[in-house]
Formats: C-alpha cells, sequence, structure tokens
C-alpha cells in the first residue's frame, strides 16, 4: 500500500495485480477493474464506487463485484459494459462525471499495432476506457487496456500513471517507456503485465518518473 498527499487529502493505493486496484481518499473505496484471479476480494472493504474500463473478462468480473459492491454502489463503467446494477453510469471516451469532489473523466484506450489474427483490435478505438481522477489539482491517469495512442497528449504530467504492458494485448516494453517517457508522470505503476523487467525499464525511463513495482 503507497500513500500520496493530494489538496483533497491522503491517497492510499494498493495495488491487488493484473488491472486491480483500490483507491481510497477521504474515506471513499474506490475500485478498478477488480478481478478474483487475482485477488478473492472476500472480506475486503465495500466499494463505494467501482471503476471498470471495459467488459473482457479480466476487468469485468461479476464474481469479483459480489464480494465488494453494496446496493450503495456506484458503477462507473465503458460503453461495452453491461448493466450490472441500479447505480450504473455509462462514460463514453471523453464524457467525464463527478464524484464526491474527485472530476473523472474517460480517455480512449485501443490498440493500433497489436491485432487479432483476423486483422480486427484486440480493443477497438471508441470502445472501452481509460480514466483520469482529479483530485483538485492532484492527477491519476488510468490508461485501460491500451497503447501508446494520440490522446495521451492530453495527459502530460499526471501525478500517477498506470499503464499496461503485456503482449499482444497492450504495450510491449518498447512502447510502455515511450509512452511513460511522453507523458511523464512523477510516479509509474506498470500494471497489466505477465512479467516485469524493472531494471529493463528503469534504464530507459526518463528522469523525474519514479518506477512504482507495487
Ligand atoms: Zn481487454
Ligand atoms: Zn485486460
Amino acid at each position: 500500500m503507497n500513500s500520496y498527499k493530494t489538496p483533497m487529502g491522503e491517497l492510499q493505493i494498493e495495488v491487488f495485480g493484473h488491472a486491480a486496484v483500490l483507491f481510497t481518499i477521504n474515506g471513499k473505496k474506490i475500485y478498478l477493474d477488480p478481478y478474483s484471479e487475482v485477488c478473492s476480494f472476500a472480506g475486503k472493504a465495500p466499494a463505494d464506487l467501482i471503476l471498470i474500463t471495459h467488459n473482457h473478462y479480466d476487468h469485468y468480473d461479476r464474481e469479483a463485484f459480489s464480494k465488494i459492491a453494496t446496493k450503495n454502489t456506484l458503477f462507473i463503467v465503458g460503453s461495452d459494459v453491461p448493466k450490472v446494477n441500479d447505480h450504473y453510469q455509462v462514460l463514453h471516451n471523453e464524457d467525464a462525471c463527478d464524484y464526491e469532489g474527485i472530476h473523472i473523466k474517460a480517455i480512449a484506450a485501443y490498440n493500433v499495432n497489436n491485432l487479432k489474427p483476423d486483422g480486427e483490435p484486440f480493443h477497438p478505438r471508441g470502445v472501452g476506457n481509460g480514466y483520469i481522477l482529479y483530485l483538485d489539482g492532484f492527477t491519476v491517469y488510468i490508461a485501460g487496456d491500451t497503447e501508446f495512442i494520440p490522446e495521451m497528449k492530453a495527459i502530460t504530467y499526471p501525478d500517477i500513471a498506470f499503464l499496461p504492458k503485456n503482449l499482444p494485448y497492450t504495450m510491449s516494453d518498447e512502447e510502455f517507456i515511450q509512452a511513460a517517457n511522453f507523458i511523464k508522470p512523477k510516479y509509474l505503476y506498470p500494471y497489466h503485465y505477465f512479467d516485469l523487467d524493472v531494471a529493463k525499464l528503469r534504464k530507459f525511463l526518463d528522469l523525474g518518473i519514479t518506477l512504482v513495482e507495487k
């Protein structure tokens, strides 16, 4: 668990593995893509908000929701995610909303280089989301299942960025480094990876970017 000072108070980040993360701020529990393969979530704190990037099984996992969602949990989801409960809000790419003083913006997330054998992208443009959380001037960018895309121009210098790294679904090490050096987050969390060569990544990351292993 890591803590960061923000103008809204202390932000705690707990990384479970794959794309599953818990953000805690002002007592609010905000889960990202909880996935029961990496954590059972039984006994974890009830979710106030669950962010889902897209409907792939490693991001949209009803088993995980059943452990942390209550009747009051709000779901904010990508456009391909089926209705989960009554407190359910779809954000399309570029849509935004406010939750408990946090401004949440949906950012595009898609493949440009890595395609399925039939030529279709694993993640087509305009479907899944990444998210930016604006905590009163402190910015957290969660990229979702994406490659290095032009939309990242709008996201330079976040305080924290989560960037995915695995082939063929998201980015290679080289593309990950390219994206990270372009965005220049203060703290960089690689996520959604199968393997992680921290020494290699650190060698190529620009000065000023702190790679956080977990
Ligand atoms: Zn996916
Ligand atoms: Zn995925």
